[in-house]
């Protein structure tokens, strides 16, 4: 599972916890499998995901329910916020 940084664009391999950050992630996968529809059931999965140490500067990792593992750059997320804020601020004025 950890073989290389969750960041796509990436290509660091996995070497050492004590580099970059690890992330634990609670996952769904709902049992599709037609043999055993009697027996549908969610199940739930633990998976880990590691970015390395450039990467956990610049990146965080999401979690969404449908799209599954984000990697979201910390600055735009920052900006997005603060543009948030200003246009607000902007609008109210
Ligand atoms: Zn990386």
């Amino acid at each position: 599972m950890l073989q290389k940084c969750a960041n796509p664009g990436c290509t660091v391999p996995f070497r050492s916890l004590r580099e970059g950050k690890l992330f634990l992630a609670e996952t769904f996968s709902n049992d599709l499998d037609p043999d055993c529809d009697g027996n549908r059931r969610k199940t739930r999965k633990r998976e880990h995901f590691w970015l390395c140490g450039p990467c956990s500067t610049h990146f965080t990792l999401y979690f969404d329910a449908t799209l599954g593992m984000l990697t979201v750059p910390l600055c735009e997320r920052a900006a997005l916020r603060s543009s948030a804020t200003r246009s607000a601020v902007a609008s109210a004025a």
